[in-house]
């Protein structure tokens, strides 16, 4: 560097338009379509705006290759796009994130993208909450649980995650299961966007990838991953509200069903002392 470009600007700056900067800031999300391959820009906000339906209007510019800036205009806007569904375009993740400021477009990072995931086949004493954030915390980051299913007797548990985007998709998680070995739990991803069946990872599809084994001609290719992975984009119904609240006003009656219960007053084992006052008489009258 030369010492003109050594020498750092704005160190005491005072803009005044500062508070105007912080309010657009705080109504701004910053995205990018989770693939390796050009795509029509020009389509995809055309295809953003008409699903996203805001209230105000959304300004979305690119700035840099494959890095947006979405202006809202209202709080209400924005809260609905960052916490809605996820979002696609061309069968791509578009990944969002809120920023402070400071950053520099070329710093934001997109490590994450929140999924409704389901396990199956989970035994049948772990299909509660607890257990729910537990499998959640250890695949990325517990956010939610689908207790629409108050019995827990669904074919699957239902829990919205983190998922890293850097990292293979899982195919399932061993739980550990008492004193026997641990158990396979197989997972689903809901609205899962292309990925690769070969590596399992979400930003590119098997003809990009860039893991592929050096042998994978002599040897055959052997996708480890498929379409499987996903599970139909519509929630299935799990009963109507007023199913769901019967089912959570018997299982107040279970739980109070397994409270210990006392023994008949005839029962053997029961010991039936006679009233007090004939107790105290037997002593008093004793010689
Ligand atoms: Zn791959």
């Amino acid at each position: 560097m030369t010492e003109d470009e050594n020498k750092i600007v704005g160190e005491n700056f005072e803009g005044t338009d500062e508070e105007n900067t912080k309010a657009k800031i705080s109504l701004t999300l910053v995205g990018k379509l989770l693939t390796v391959r050009p795509y029509n820009v020009e389509a995809m906000k055309r295809t953003l705006v008409n699903v996203w339906r805001v209230k105000d209007n959304v300004a979305i510019r690119m700035v840099e290759t494959n890095l947006f800036v979405f202006q809202f205009f209202c709080e209400d806007d924005k809260i609905k796009v960052m916490e809605g569904y996820r979002w696609f375009f061309d069968k791509k993740l578009l990944l969002l994130t809120k920023i402070m400021g400071d950053e520099q477009p070329s710093t934001v990072c997109f490590s994450s993208s929140p999924f409704w995931v389901r396990i199956g086949d989970v035994p049948f004493n772990k299909r509660n909450l607890d257990f729910a954030f537990e499998i959640g915390e250890h695949l990325g980051g517990f956010l939610e649980f689908d207790d629409s299913d108050p019995l827990g007797w669904e074919a699957f548990l239902r829990i919205k995650i983190m998922v890293d985007i850097n990292k293979p998709l899982r195919r399932g998680l061993k739980v550990a299961n008492g004193s026997s070995s641990p158990i396979w739990c197989g997972m689903q991803y809901e609205r899962l966007a292309e990925f690769c069946y070969y590596c399992g990872r979400l930003n590119h599809t098997d003809v990009e990838c860039q893991f592929v084994e050096e042998d994978v001609v002599t040897k055959g290719v052997v996708y480890e991953y498929g379409p499987w992975l996903g599970a139909s984009p519509k929630k299935q119904a799990r009963g109507s509200l007023f199913d769901r609240e019967r089912e959570r006003s018997w299982l107040s009656k279970i739980k109070d069903a397994s409270k210990p219960r006392l023994p008949g007053y005839f029962d053997p084992k029961a010991v039936s002392k006679g009233p007090p006052a004939a107790a105290r008489k037997l002593t008093f009258s004793a010689p």
